[in-house]
């Protein structure tokens, strides 16, 4: 039992990891804003730093709303690492690793439409 629950929170924390490093490349994806790599630039050259035009709604939000939209993908990751416990480890991580684009993107789109950034 606990084997399997040890498992769980090391698929669910390798998915987290995965998303801790791709972050920054997903709002790059989705709003274009000029963010890098987590390892590279990082929000340095985002438009959320001109003081024209229009910033990117991700990078605008602030820490609270970066720790709702992180800790909304992380918490379903260690979900789906620890609970579907009839699932093989492989498909608990491909699950876990597809939840970070997939509820990514939503949440993005969902920013994005909300502030009217593509307007
Ligand atoms: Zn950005």
């Amino acid at each position: 039992m606990y084997r399997q629950l040890l498992i769980g929170i090391i698929v669910g924390c390798t998915a987290a990891a995965v998303t801790c490093a791709l972050y920054m490349d997903l709002c790059s994806l989705i709003f274009r804003c000029g963010c890098d790599h987590m390892w590279g630039a990082r929000d340095a050259h985002c438009n959320v730093h001109s003081l024209t035009g229009k910033h990117c709604p991700w990078c605008s939000i602030g820490q609270a709303g970066h720790g709702i939209l992180f800790g909304v993908v992380v918490v379903a990751q260690l979900v789906l690492g620890i609970f579907p416990r009839r699932w093989s480890w492989g498909k608990r991580l491909a699950t876990a690793l597809a939840a970070f684009p997939v509820l990514g993107c939503v949440e993005g789109v969902t920013l994005g439409w909300i502030t009217g950034y593509w307007n």
